[in-house]
């Protein structure tokens, strides 16, 4: 140990870092660096109590604190697609330049609100995650200047690389999950997993995209191709699968690398749907998502 060497150290516990390459951002514009995703969490979670507290006041005001809102994919799902395609960014900022950003996409009925820090283009950490169909909640949640909607801060790297043809590809995305679903709703039999229970098979999501059991590669009826991943959980009580059907696109420019988007992912314990899933090419090996 020396004196003479620059100072690294988290913000939360104080722990010294050898080089500042060692210390973790949530925040641009700032210095508050941290060591661990544990100590990120332990800094920020009097914040998410702020939020939730702010939310549960207006929400009282409005008379619509229990407010049932479904939709048929999971909670991460909803912040992902909040925040890779939303309707309206606002951005809230205070006398020390540190900046909010509050994300919302608009459903057919209601609306998904995402509250968080940016750091370098992408969200860093979420404080509060929200939905509702309530107009007079939406004007009380947008907070500071409107900002343009496709990403991010004042960088303008990524605003500018969303060309049209990304926007086209969303719209076929939101199509295709629109099809997948009304055909999935037709198919599913009464004593399959709940669409309540969804949620409890979260974490399902990214070890099946990450490490699936089986992939299969087919073409729909427009000639899109699809990548079908699927994992097998077999537990004591029950068995099922996780299914996630994900919609191939083609880079723009030269390079070969493919890229897919997931659709539409959800458990099941059904065995013939499981079954109608593993269409196509079965490939091997695991692909860029
Ligand atoms: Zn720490």
């Amino acid at each position: 140990m020396k004196f003479n060497k620059p100072l690294y150290y988290c913000t939360e516990c104080k722990v010294i870092l050898p080089t500042l390459d060692k210390l973790l951002f949530v925040e641009d514009n700032s210095t508050k660096g941290f060591c661990s995703e544990a100590c990120i969490e332990d800094f920020y979670i009097p914040l998410i109590r702020h939020f939730e507290s702010i939310e549960l006041d207006v929400r009282k005001n409005l008379g619509i604190e229990e407010e049932k809102i479904n939709y048929n994919f999971s909670d991460k799902q909803l912040v992902d697609e909040i925040l890779s395609s939303p309707s309206e960014v606002w951005k809230a900022s205070n006398e020390l330049e540190e900046e909010i950003l509050t994300y919302i996409k608009h459903y057919s009925d209601f609306s998904g609100v995402v509250i968080c820090k940016i750091y370098n283009g992408e969200a860093s950490f979420v404080f509060l995650t929200t939905t509702t169909k309530s107009r007079q909640f939406l004007a009380e949640i947008r907070a500071g200047e409107k900002i343009d909607n496709t990403l991010n801060t004042d960088k303008g790297d990524i605003s500018e690389e969303f060309s049209e043809e990304d926007f086209n590809f969303m719209q076929l995305l939101e199509n295709k999950k629109s099809i997948l679903l009304a055909e999935l709703l037709v198919k599913r039999k009464d004593d399959d997993i709940s669409f309540e229970d969804f949620t409890l098979y979260e974490s399902c999501f990214p070890e099946t995209l990450e490490n699936p059991d089986e992939v299969f590669e087919s073409r729909d009826k427009e000639g899109d191709s699809f990548f079908v991943y699927i994992k097998s959980y077999i537990k004591e009580l029950d068995n099922y699968f996780y299914i996630i059907s994900c919609l191939k696109r083609k880079d723009a420019g030269d390079s070969p690398e493919v890229s897919v988007f997931p659709v539409l992912a959800f458990p099941t314990n059904d065995l013939e749907l499981y079954s109608e899933f593993r269409a196509g090419k079965r490939i091997a090996g695991h692909l860029k998502n």
